[in-house]
């Protein structure tokens, strides 16, 4: 089923997760160990992240200097097909445009439709670490919004060249949004103006950045809706589990910690796991009774964190039911 039918057809609050890949050389059982936990929730539909190659240098014995470009995390696909065929339930793979030439993601899609995976979440990606210049002509697509109206086109029959008569996919095409604005934008109206071309270019959903501040999510709809956007807009939390979170989840997510949460956890920063669930209770418990049509819970490698909030919320008992 497509994530927007999950929506449209939701009784209750849709409660979903989003995991990694493996690192290179890892096994897939580890996911199925974290998932085996999170089945229990009945999710509507699992996301498996998508990373860019990245470039490192290596020193030969000569003294030459090789460069070496390498996915850290490959498998999305494969990934995505295991947990359909294991677990029954939607995955949802990224798709990025970072590192990807159109033609590479034509096949990504079409391995996709074949596979019967009939969603997807369009992102931009970012520029590696190395700041390896990104290649902006015309065989990758820039952003997102491109990624979508290629995916869009697919569900015409339109490929990158014409084909006669052909075979037109069915895919639902979620997208990002940023309560507390993406890093690059000079404001938050132009980032939702950008938001807004993007669902009219094919979005068919938002699901957002982490936040620890509800406010900023409720204002971020209240925009979007105010722009004419009508769609779906998912938050997606993530728990603090530790200490260093205060310092790292906004250098990389660029997102702010409120001062209630990071004054808690400074004074007890043994207890950090604790604080972290009982703050992303009470804002799951905040932000569906406030009309957000469900939790989307960035789970990484461990998703008990993310289990104990859910067990603490009392509409989140409601997506559990059948278990
Ligand atoms: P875009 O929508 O392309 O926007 C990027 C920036 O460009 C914004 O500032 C926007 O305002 C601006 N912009 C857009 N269009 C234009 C235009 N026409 N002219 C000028 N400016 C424009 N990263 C990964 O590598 N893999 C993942 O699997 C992944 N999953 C994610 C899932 C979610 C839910 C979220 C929120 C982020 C995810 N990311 C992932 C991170 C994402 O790649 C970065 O946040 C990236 O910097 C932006 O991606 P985007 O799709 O929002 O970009």
């Amino acid at each position: 089923m497509k994530v927007i039918e999950h929506y449209e057809r939701a009784t209750e609050p849709l409660i979903s997760f989003e995991i990694i890949p493996p690192k290179r050389g890892g096994s897939v059982n580890k996911v199925f160990e974290s998932l085996d936990k999170v089945m229990k929730y009945n999710p509507p539909f699992i996301d498996v992240t998508y990373h860019a190659a990245e470039s490192y240098y290596e020193e030969l014995p000569d003294g030459t200097i090789k460069r070496h470009i390498k996915r850290k995390r490959p498998g999305t696909i494969g990934l995505c097909a295991a947990i359909k065929h294991k677990y029954d339930v939607d995955p949802v793979p990224h798709l990025i445009c970072e590192g990807f030439t159109k033609e590479e993601t034509e096949d990504a899609l079409i391995e996709l439709n074949f596979l019967g995976i009939d969603n997807v979440l369009a992102i931009r990606g970012d520029a590696p670490d190395d700041s390896t210049p990104r290649i902006k002509n015309g065989t990758y697509n820039k952003y997102a919004i491109d990624l979508v109206k290629q995916v869009k086109g697919m569900n015409q029959g339109e490929y990158l060249e014409d084909i006669v008569n052909a075979h037109e996919t069915n895919f639902c095409v979620g997208v990002a949004g940023y309560p507390e604005k993406h890093f690059e934008a000079p404001n938050l109206d132009f980032d939702v103006a950008r938001l807004k071309e993007k669902v009219d270019a094919g979005g068919d959903y938002i699901v957002t950045q982490m936040f620890f501040n509800n406010d900023a999510y409720f204002r971020f709809v209240e925009k979007c809706r105010a722009a004419g956007i009508e769609c779906p807009i998912v938050p997606g939390l993530k728990v603090l589990t530790r200490e260093r979170h205060l310092n790292f989840l906004p250098k990389f997510f660029h997102l702010n910690i409120p001062e209630a949460l990071s004054n808690e956890v400074q004074a007890n920063p043994g207890n950090a796991r604790e604080i972290g669930v009982e703050w992303a209770a009470q804002q799951c418990t905040e932000l569906l009774e406030g009309g957000a049509p469900g939790i989307h819970f960035y789970i990484m490698g461990d998703p008990t964190p993310a289990l104990d909030a859910v067990d603490k919320i009392p509409l989140g008992k409601t997506a559990k039911a059948g278990t």
